[in-house]
C-alpha cells in the first residue's frame, strides 16, 4: 500500500480532532503530503473519522488526480493543495468546524494576539473571506489569507485550517488556536480584553521554536 505512514498520520489525526472536541461526524478534513513521492494521502469526502481505515483514505497527485482510493477525496481538495503548493515546508493541512473559532469566524473577527499562544498561528488568526464550501474561490481566499506568515487562518462562516511541519504540529496548532478563540470570545463578553503587541509576539514565536525541545543532558537511563 503507498503512502502507509502517512495514511496512519490522516485516520489517527481525524480520531484526534473528534476526541479533542474540534470537530464530529464527517466535518472538517486532513492531509498529509509525501513531498518525495509527490503524493498526499487525504481523508475521503464524508466518510466517519470513527469508521475510517488506511486503506479508505485517497491518495492524489499534486494536480489533485486521484492515484488510489475507492472513496472521492475530501470536497476541500482544493485548499489542501493551493497551500502545499504556496508552502514548501508545510508537511500536514488540518481543517476543522471548532465551535469557537468557528464562532469568531461567523462575527467576521479575526483572532487577535488576546494570549500569547496565538504564536504556534503567528501574531494573529487572521480571517480569509467567505466563499462556498469546496470551490476553487475558497482554495485562493484560503492560500492568500494564509500567506506566508501564518499557520492558521480562519474560514469567514465556516471554520479553521491549521497547518505544521507534519499531522502533530497542525493539530497541535488547531487545538491551541480553538483554546485562545475561546478565551477571546468569553473576554470579549465580559469586557475589553488587552492585546499583546506585536513586538512581545515576535518575542513568542522566536521561543516557541525551541519549545518543548531542550535537552537537559541528563537523559534517563
Ligand atoms: P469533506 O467531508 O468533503 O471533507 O467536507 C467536510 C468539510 O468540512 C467541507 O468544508
Ligand atoms: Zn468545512
Amino acid at each position: 500500500m503507498l503512502l502507509e505512514e502517512e495514511r496512519r498520520a490522516v485516520v489517527e489525526g481525524g480520531n484526534a480532532m473528534v476526541r479533542a472536541g474540534l470537530t464530529a461526524g464527517t466535518g472538517g478534513n486532513l492531509s498529509r503530503i509525501c513531498r518525495r513521492q509527490r503524493l498526499i494521502a487525504i481523508s475521503p469526502s464524508g466518510l466517519d473519522y470513527g469508521v475510517m481505515q488506511p486503506e479508505d483514505v485517497t491518495l492524489v497527485d499534486l494536480d489533485g488526480r486521484t492515484v488510489e482510493g475507492a472513496y472521492k477525496p475530501s470536497s476541500e481538495l482544493g485548499f489542501h493543495l493551493a497551500i502545499y503548493h504556496r508552502r514548501p515546508e508545510v508537511g500536514a493541512v488540518v481543517h476543522t468546524h471548532s465551535v469557537y473559532a468557528t464562532t469568531l469566524a461567523c462575527l467576521g473577527w479575526e483572532l487577535p494576539a488576546v494570549h500569547y499562544l496565538v504564536g504556534f498561528a503567528g501574531r494573529k488568526v487572521p480571517l480569509a473571506s467567505y466563499a462556498t464550501f469546496g470551490t476553487d474561490e475558497l482554495a485562493a481566499s484560503v492560500a492568500t489569507t494564509l500567506g506566508s506568515q501564518f499557520n492558521a487562518v480562519l474560514l469567514a462562516n465556516h471554520g479553521l485550517v491549521a497547518v505544521g511541519g507534519d499531522m502533530h504540529a497542525a493539530l497541535n496548532t488547531a487545538e491551541e488556536v480553538e483554546f485562545v478563540a475561546r478565551i477571546y470570545y468569553q473576554a470579549k463578553c465580559a469586557g475589553s480584553p488587552v492585546l499583546l503587541s506585536d513586538g512581545e509576539m515576535d518575542v513568542v514565536i522566536e521561543k516557541f521554536k525551541t519549545y518543548g525541545r531542550a535537552r537537559t543532558g541528563m537523559d534517563p537511563e
